[in-house]
């Protein structure tokens, strides 16, 4: 593996996520709200997020994967992850959302399609309202028309990780988010 190169530092993070933290609050002022976590790339993000939202909020949690063949890790790198679209549900939410405020806390969009769906599988819970908050959006990979609520940061089409995202399921550990060079 060649050398990660630093993207977005701790630091830059750690102010984004507060004022991120702050919006949120601002919006919903006086309510609860349920973050719901799309594992695993979103872990980190998340405890962060929450400990800058000061309102009445809980956790839940919703895991997805994506049907067919997921690339080689060096494959992935080269030309991203295309999924079908087809994303299949590995854990549901644990509570109810019926009249909730939920936010979907997601680590990165890019192509729109594994956000689209969860949306589907969310409204049909029947929440008051659905929001996403996303740490990093790249937009120039977009397939599907859909925008984060409260996005941290736009970047440009490299592969990234650490912060919780990996690659083949190491960096997630990393403070900052780095890009891996695709060679
Ligand atoms: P989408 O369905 O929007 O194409 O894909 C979103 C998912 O793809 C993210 O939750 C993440 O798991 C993965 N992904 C997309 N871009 C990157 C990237 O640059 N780095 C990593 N580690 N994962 C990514």
């Amino acid at each position: 593996m060649t050398e990660l190169k630093v993207l977005i530092s701790r630091a830059q993070i750690a102010r984004r996520v507060v004022e991120m933290g702050a919006e949120i609050t601002r919006d919903f002022a006086g309510q609860p709200v349920i973050l719901v976590g799309v594992l695993k790339g979103s872990a980190i993000f998340l405890a962060d997020l929450a400990r800058h939202i000061a309102l009445d909020a809980t956790f839940d949690f919703i895991g997805v994967s994506s049907y067919g063949n997921r690339p080689s890790p060096t494959q992935e790198l080269k030309s991203g992850w295309d999924s079908t679209g087809e994303v299949k549900l590995t854990k549901d939410v644990d509570q109810s959302m019926r009249d909730k405020n939920v936010i979907v806390v997601e680590d990165i969009l890019d192509t729109g399609l594994t956000l689209t769906v969860l949306k589907k599988i969310l409204l049909a819970h029947q929440p008051r309202s659905l929001k996403i908050a996303a740490l990093l959006d790249k937009p120039s990979r977009r397939k599907l028309p859909l925008k984060g609520d409260y996005v941290g940061f736009t970047i440009p089409d490299e592969f990234v990780v650490g912060y919780g995202l990996d690659y083949a399921e190491r960096y997630r550990n990393l403070a900052d988010i780095c890009i891996v060079p695709r060679e």
